[in-house]
Protein backbone atom coordinates (compact mmCIF):
# COMPACT_ATOMS: atom_id res chain seq x y z
CA UNK A 1 0.00 0.00 0.00
CA UNK A 2 1.49 3.29 -0.91
CA UNK A 3 0.03 5.62 1.76
CA UNK A 4 0.08 9.55 0.98
CA UNK A 5 0.42 11.85 3.88
CA UNK A 6 -0.51 15.53 3.35
CA UNK A 7 1.92 18.09 5.43
CA UNK A 8 -0.79 21.08 4.39
CA UNK A 9 -3.58 21.20 2.71
CA UNK A 10 -4.26 19.75 -0.77
CA UNK A 11 -7.35 19.32 -2.61
CA UNK A 12 -9.53 15.71 -2.30
CA UNK A 13 -9.95 15.57 -5.98
CA UNK A 14 -6.44 16.13 -7.01
CA UNK A 15 -5.05 13.68 -3.97
CA UNK A 16 -7.60 11.00 -5.52
CA UNK A 17 -6.43 11.79 -8.98
CA UNK A 18 -2.63 10.94 -7.47
CA UNK A 19 -3.72 7.89 -6.47
CA UNK A 20 -4.96 6.49 -9.17
CA UNK A 21 -1.96 7.41 -11.03
CA UNK A 22 0.40 5.57 -8.51
CA UNK A 23 -2.33 2.76 -8.76
CA UNK A 24 -1.83 2.15 -12.42
CA UNK A 25 1.99 2.72 -12.37
CA UNK A 26 2.54 0.45 -9.28
CA UNK A 27 -0.35 -2.13 -9.48
CA UNK A 28 -0.27 -1.22 -5.76
CA UNK A 29 -3.26 -0.04 -3.63
CA UNK A 30 -2.71 3.85 -2.88
CA UNK A 31 -5.07 5.92 -0.32
CA UNK A 32 -4.79 9.32 1.40
CA UNK A 33 -3.67 8.40 4.94
CA UNK A 34 -3.49 11.10 7.33
CA UNK A 35 -2.06 14.66 7.65
CA UNK A 36 1.00 15.23 9.86
CA UNK A 37 2.55 18.54 10.96
CA UNK A 38 5.89 19.28 10.41
CA UNK A 39 8.47 19.04 12.81
CA UNK A 40 8.40 22.20 14.77
CA UNK A 41 11.64 24.52 13.72
CA UNK A 42 11.06 23.12 10.13
CA UNK A 43 11.23 26.67 7.75
CA UNK A 44 10.77 27.00 4.17
CA UNK A 45 12.59 25.92 2.12
CA UNK A 46 12.72 22.82 3.35
CA UNK A 47 15.63 20.75 3.88
CA UNK A 48 13.76 16.73 2.41
CA UNK A 49 16.59 14.68 3.74
CA UNK A 50 15.92 16.28 7.06
CA UNK A 51 12.36 16.46 7.15
CA UNK A 52 12.45 12.86 5.88
CA UNK A 53 14.13 11.82 9.12
CA UNK A 54 12.17 13.77 11.51
CA UNK A 55 8.29 13.85 10.72
CA UNK A 56 6.32 11.90 12.23
CA UNK A 57 4.80 8.69 10.67
CA UNK A 58 1.44 7.11 9.80
CA UNK A 59 0.15 3.76 10.84
CA UNK A 60 1.71 1.65 8.06
CA UNK A 61 2.08 -1.93 7.76
CA UNK A 62 6.07 -3.08 7.06
CA UNK A 63 5.74 -3.11 3.63
CA UNK A 64 3.94 0.39 3.55
CA UNK A 65 5.52 2.96 1.86
CA UNK A 66 4.97 6.52 2.74
CA UNK A 67 4.23 9.73 0.34
CA UNK A 68 4.63 12.77 1.96
CA UNK A 69 2.50 15.88 -0.42
CA UNK A 70 3.33 19.60 0.65
CA UNK A 71 3.20 22.87 -1.48
CA UNK A 72 6.21 24.42 -0.28
CA UNK A 73 9.65 25.08 -1.80
CA UNK A 74 12.32 22.79 -0.96
CA UNK A 75 15.86 23.53 -0.95
CA UNK A 76 17.82 23.77 -4.05
CA UNK A 77 19.64 19.95 -4.82
CA UNK A 78 23.49 20.66 -4.97
CA UNK A 79 24.97 19.59 -8.62
CA UNK A 80 28.48 19.88 -10.17
CA UNK A 81 27.86 23.03 -12.08
CA UNK A 82 25.66 24.50 -9.96
CA UNK A 83 22.25 23.86 -8.27
CA UNK A 84 18.54 22.83 -9.62
CA UNK A 85 15.50 23.24 -7.94
CA UNK A 86 14.02 20.15 -5.85
CA UNK A 87 10.47 19.16 -5.96
CA UNK A 88 10.97 15.59 -4.68
CA UNK A 89 13.26 13.46 -2.28
CA UNK A 90 13.52 9.56 -1.29
CA UNK A 91 14.77 7.63 1.23
CA UNK A 92 16.32 4.73 -1.46
CA UNK A 93 15.21 1.03 -0.94
CA UNK A 94 13.32 2.94 2.35
CA UNK A 95 9.86 3.55 3.20
CA UNK A 96 9.27 7.14 2.74
CA UNK A 97 9.12 10.03 -0.24
CA UNK A 98 8.44 13.48 -0.17
CA UNK A 99 6.87 15.37 -3.15
CA UNK A 100 6.43 18.86 -3.42
CA UNK A 101 3.84 20.83 -6.14
CA UNK A 102 5.47 23.81 -5.25
CA UNK A 103 5.96 26.27 -8.39
CA UNK A 104 2.81 24.39 -10.06
CA UNK A 105 0.55 27.15 -10.77
CA UNK A 106 -2.11 25.36 -11.92
CA UNK A 107 -2.56 21.80 -10.29
CA UNK A 108 -6.00 20.89 -12.82
CA UNK A 109 -2.83 20.44 -15.67
CA UNK A 110 -0.18 20.47 -13.35
CA UNK A 111 -1.35 17.26 -11.52
CA UNK A 112 0.74 14.62 -14.35
CA UNK A 113 4.16 16.47 -13.59
CA UNK A 114 3.63 15.87 -9.42
CA UNK A 115 2.66 12.50 -10.42
CA UNK A 116 5.59 11.66 -12.27
CA UNK A 117 7.88 13.29 -9.95
CA UNK A 118 5.78 10.65 -7.05
CA UNK A 119 6.50 7.65 -9.64
CA UNK A 120 10.48 8.47 -9.57
CA UNK A 121 11.10 9.19 -5.46
CA UNK A 122 8.67 5.93 -5.36
CA UNK A 123 10.77 3.87 -7.85
CA UNK A 124 13.49 4.81 -5.65
CA UNK A 125 12.04 3.80 -2.53
CA UNK A 126 11.73 0.44 -4.16
CA UNK A 127 15.78 0.47 -5.30
CA UNK A 128 14.79 1.77 -8.93
CA UNK A 129 17.95 3.59 -10.56
CA UNK A 130 18.02 6.61 -13.16
CA UNK A 131 16.93 5.33 -16.75
CA UNK A 132 18.07 6.43 -19.89
CA UNK A 133 14.84 7.01 -21.81
CA UNK A 134 13.68 10.14 -21.66
CA UNK A 135 9.62 9.25 -21.35
CA UNK A 136 10.60 7.09 -18.45
CA UNK A 137 9.41 8.80 -14.84
CA UNK A 138 13.09 7.65 -13.95
CA UNK A 139 14.91 9.74 -16.32
CA UNK A 140 16.37 12.14 -14.00
CA UNK A 141 14.37 15.02 -12.38
CA UNK A 142 16.17 17.81 -13.19
CA UNK A 143 16.42 17.58 -16.49
CA UNK A 144 14.83 20.41 -18.90
CA UNK A 145 12.45 17.77 -20.56
CA UNK A 146 10.89 15.67 -17.33
CA UNK A 147 8.24 17.96 -15.99
CA UNK A 148 6.59 17.61 -19.59
CA UNK A 149 6.69 13.74 -19.30
CA UNK A 150 3.55 11.34 -18.58
CA UNK A 151 3.65 9.85 -15.02
CA UNK A 152 4.63 6.27 -16.56
CA UNK A 153 7.46 3.66 -16.76
CA UNK A 154 9.21 2.23 -19.23
CA UNK A 155 8.87 -1.50 -19.71
CA UNK A 156 12.08 -2.04 -17.80
CA UNK A 157 11.64 0.12 -14.77
CA UNK A 158 8.15 -0.92 -14.65
CA UNK A 159 9.32 -4.57 -14.65
CA UNK A 160 12.25 -3.96 -12.09
CA UNK A 161 9.20 -2.18 -9.75
CA UNK A 162 6.94 -5.24 -10.16
CA UNK A 163 9.57 -7.25 -9.38
CA UNK A 164 10.63 -5.55 -6.18
CA UNK A 165 7.20 -4.80 -4.91
CA UNK A 166 6.72 -8.39 -4.93
CA UNK A 167 9.74 -9.48 -3.09
CA UNK A 168 9.33 -6.71 -0.32
CA UNK A 169 6.05 -8.95 0.16
CA UNK A 170 7.60 -12.47 0.45
ZN1 LIG B 1 16.16 10.37 -8.86
ZN1 LIG C 1 12.88 3.48 -17.26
Amino acid sequence: MIRVVTLDPHDEKHLAKLCQTLFAAFGVGCEHSGHVAVPQGTSEPYDAGKLLEEVAGVRAYADDKVLYLTSKKLKDRALAPGSAPTSGYARYGRDRALVTTFGIKDLEVGLRTVARQALHQLGHVWELHHCLDPRCAMYPPWTPSFPQGEALFCTFCREKSEQKIRLAKS
